[in-house]
């Protein structure tokens, strides 16, 4: 129904989980790379329509709670166009301090303009571009004069979430921790932890994750996405000490985990839209057990350009596909506020906002 499409897209949200090289529109990374002299193996459109990341080894997963059969009316391409293998060449087509300005400008646009985004919280992965010899403050000051003139324009404000790949090693982790402390940009919020799950563990960042803390910087991580377990849950909490959790589908497998995490209220931002194309229907089995389990989640695009999603779309998914009523995405949006690293004050009146907003289209939604 299309009046209930423009009512979601509509309703304020915040945006908690989603990546700078997957927000990366595809005529950008085409222009980009041009400019950059980075050759690539198929046209950005071409490669963002069919993306679609290799099938785990379906034996590790044989003992799922949550059955991971695919939907059998989706059909899916080919596997050769890959998030992690698309990711790296994506990232060496961004360069510049300009490059980043238009990253950051254009990432906020499309979230604000796409859906209705009032605050952006965006990982962003600064060891990426080391390689290529690109500093530190080139990356992060040119996403935040990005991120400044997107305000301007839209009203929007998005903030920095330094991501650690867990696919790299221990020592390169604690390396970026000296350098966003030492560094320090009031728009660094803190820290994340992403990338292949069974590729790092969470306790191998430990010491890193202890630097964020004394530093006074939050904490998030990726967990319970591809290990078959709760287990990883349990570390992000008690030795990463992470203030919220992103995905954690696989707390399922532990009743116990599920009840500890419902009761001190953590918050996880989730995504419907993966690359993994035959794990989509297992994403929404998931993610509809953890609602109906009483954990808090909030909804993410993930890598919004590259899958391709929006928020608004992860939100009409969450309706049309799983189910979800008006009032509960109402509720999503606004655990989005709480689960988000603003301030005590910034949170009440973003939600006395949005709680006002929301009632406002409600009613124009019912006199239709
Ligand atoms: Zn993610």
């Amino acid at each position: 129904m299309a009046g209930s499409d423009d009512w979601l897209r509509a309703m304020p949200k915040v945006e908690l989980h989603c990546h700078l090289i997957g927000a990366m529109r595809a005529s950008t990374w085409r222009e980009l790379a041009h400019k950059n002299g980075i050759a690539l193996p198929a046209d950005p459109e071409l490669i963002y329509a069919n993306m679609n990341s290799r099938p785990a080894d379906p034996a590790a997963y044989a003992h799922a709670v949550v059955s991971m059969a695919p939907d059998p009316d989706e059909v899916y391409p080919d596997p050769s166009f890959s998030l992690l293998t698309i990711y790296d060449t994506a990232a060496r087509s961004v360069v510049t301090d300009d490059d980043f300005v238009r990253l950051g400008y254009e990432i906020a646009e499309d979230a604000a303009r796409e859906s209705n985004v009032r605050y952006l919280e965006l990982f962003y992965d600064p060891t990426t571009f080391f390689p290529q010899g690109v500093s530190f403050a080139t990356i992060t000051d040119g996403l935040i004069e990005g991120f400044r003139a997107a305000e301007r324009a839209y009203g929007i404000r998005s903030r920095l979430i330094a991501a650690i790949n867990r696919a790299e090693s221990a020592a390169l982790a604690r390396e970026l921790l000296e350098i966003v402390i030492a560094e320090r940009r009031d728009e660094i919020l803190g820290i994340g932890l992403d990338n292949l799950e069974t590729a790092g563990p969470p306790e191998k960042f430990a010491e890193a994750f202890a630097m964020a803390r004394r530093a006074g910087l939050k904490r998030t991580a990726h967990t319970a996405e591809h290990d078959p377990h709760a287990r990883n849950i349990v570390t992000c909490l008690d030795v990463l000490a992470c203030d919220r959790l992103d995905h954690g589908y696989f707390i399922l497998h532990d009743p116990a985990v599920v009840a500890r995490c419902r009761d001190a209220g953590i918050h996880f931002t989730c995504s419907f839209t993966t690359s993994r194309r035959s794990w989509r229907a297992w994403r929404r089995r998931s993610i509809k057990a953890m609602h109906e389990a009483g954990l808090r989640l909030v909804l993410g695009a993930d890598d919004p350009t590259m899958f391709p999603t929006t928020l608004a779309r992860e939100f009409a998914i969450g309706r049309d596909k799983v189910g979800f009523s008006d009032q509960t995405l109402t509720q999503i949006a606004l655990n989005g506020i709480d689960a988000s690293w603003l301030d005590p004050g910034e949170k009440q009146s973003l939600r006395r906002e949005f709680t006002r907003e929301i009632a406002r289209s409600r009613a124009t939604k019912e006199t239709v």
